[in-house]
């Protein structure tokens, strides 16, 4: 068989491109990490030529002797990773990412526009967990389902706990869910427990971005207090793109999580599962279980901290006051300067975070924050001392972004870039050396 570059040499040069540009810049973005050479054997293998629609030992074709044992091994080693006993939970690891795993739970549980709660957008929550503007249901999940936010207090950048019990026991969702994309704090887990059961609903904790440090005890655990527990694969866990679901079994619930949910992923949304994603998470929850993996998970947390000290040194206002976990959220506006600016002149250099929105923000398009996350940077073998060289850098690019905004022809995001492209401030060519 020829190789890529014979067969498709545009494409080739793009993927070549593209790994150039993932050693050669310095990758903040919180959701993501750079995954082992044994994990892409996996997903580049003859895995992915096969169907197997079903799960382990009933599937609807044949020839899946192997594919069974492949999706076998990632279910043991996924419960292990989190210390679960099979006896208590059951886990799915073929969804086929984060955003169609939580929407398997909504569909296997709950009906048609049954109410659900999750942390509002602009806040730090999920898209996939509900969410919606005045204007437009953005989200299937605020198409199919009732959706009410919940959000955090604004003085102190925490969830408002109190506020989420009050609204909880009014509208009386069926689900509420636990978990972020931007929120650098613990859950309390065992308060919104007590909020669910308040109400009747289901606790589902979407610990997507923290998966990592959970497996590796940094953080605090959703599993006690959770029915059903959803994470994408490819974040602080260091696997390849994909989403598992985890789901208590036994006492009240008997078999009933499961089934419902199984059956939601497949034959409810999904066909064959991605073999070749799911070999490849099965060695990368191997690789969790070794001991390697708690210390990089520590690493990231400690360098997460010396950059938020650095950060708050400098005079940056840190959404929450600092972090818990592997990302720090940004609120710029004492800077006087919006994200999308900020994201623009470092991406200029080959510094890649993104924009975020921060409480108060009402554009998503240049909203008041940045999002810095140090799961990939650690991966790549940088300690604390490194990070805070890092927020440096960070500051150095707000600066230049300060600039040109007073320097560009007129207020618009577009008239920034054209000031920067036209004339770049010298400084832009040192921080990008
Ligand atoms: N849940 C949370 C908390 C996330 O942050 C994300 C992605 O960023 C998702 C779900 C969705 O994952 P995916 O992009 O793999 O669909």
């Amino acid at each position: 068989d020829r190789k890529l570059s014979q067969v498709d040499p545009e494409m080739y040069d793009l993927v070549t491109s593209e790994s150039k540009r993932q050693v050669d810049g310095i990758e903040l973005i919180a959701s993501e990490n750079f995954t082992s050479q044994a994990v892409m054997e996996v997903l580049g293998s003859c895995l992915t030529n096969k169907y197997s629609e079903g799960l382990p030992g009933r599937r609807y074709y044949g020839g899946n002797e192997y594919i069974d044992q492949v999706e076998r091994l990632c279910q043991d080693r996924a419960l292990a990773a989190f210390g679960l006993d099979s006896s208590e939970w059951g886990v799915n690891v073929q969804p086929l990412s984060g955003c169609p795993a939580n929407f398997a739970v909504y569909t296997g549980l709950l009906n048609p526009h049954d109410r659900i709660m999750g942390l509002d957008l602009p806040h730090g929550g999920h898209l996939s967990h509900g969410f919606f503007t005045p204007k437009k249901r953005i989200s299937a999940t605020s198409v199919y389902f009732e959706s009410m936010p919940y959000r955090l207090d604004e003085s102190t950048g925490i969830i408002d706990y109190d506020t989420l019990a009050k609204n909880a026991l009014l509208f009386r969702p069926k689900l509420i869910i636990a978990g972020a994309s931007a929120y650098a704090r613990n859950y309390d887990y065992k308060r919104m427990r007590e909020i669910c059961d308040s109400c009747g609903a289901y606790l589902l904790s979407d610990m997507a971005h923290i998966s990592g440090l959970v497996a590796a005890g940094v953080v605090d655990n959703p599993f006690e207090y959770s029915d059903i527990v959803t994470t994408t694969t490819h974040k602080s866990l260091r696997g390849p793109r994909g989403g598992m679901i985890f789901m208590r079994r036994g006492g009240e619930f008997g078999d009933d999580l499961l089934n419902a949910i199984n059956g939601a992923v497949f034959p409810g949304l999904q066909g064959g599962p991605h073999n070749n994603a799911i070999g490849a998470l099965a060695v990368c929850l191997k690789q969790v279980a070794e001991p390697e993996f708690k210390t990089y998970q520590e690493q990231v947390k400690k360098n997460c901290s010396a950059m938020a000290d650095r950060l708050i040194e400098l005079g940056y206002d840190l959404v929450s006051g600092g972090t818990d976990n592997h990302l720090v959220l940004v609120d710029l506006k004492n800077k006087g300067i919006d994200g999308a600016r900020v994201e623009t002149v470092l991406d200029a250099c080959h510094i890649t975070l993104n924009k975020n929105s921060v409480p108060g923000d009402t554009s998503a398009l240049v909203p008041g924050g940045i999002r810095i996350g140090t799961p990939a940077m650690t991966t790549r073998g940088l300690k604390e001392e490194d990070f805070v060289v890092v927020a440096d850098l960070i500051d150095r690019g707000v600066k230049i972004a300060t600039e040109v905004k007073a320097a560009a022809a007129g207020p618009k995001l577009k008239d920034f870039k054209e000031c920067l492209a036209s004339s770049p401030p010298e400084a832009l060519a040192q921080l990008e050396e």
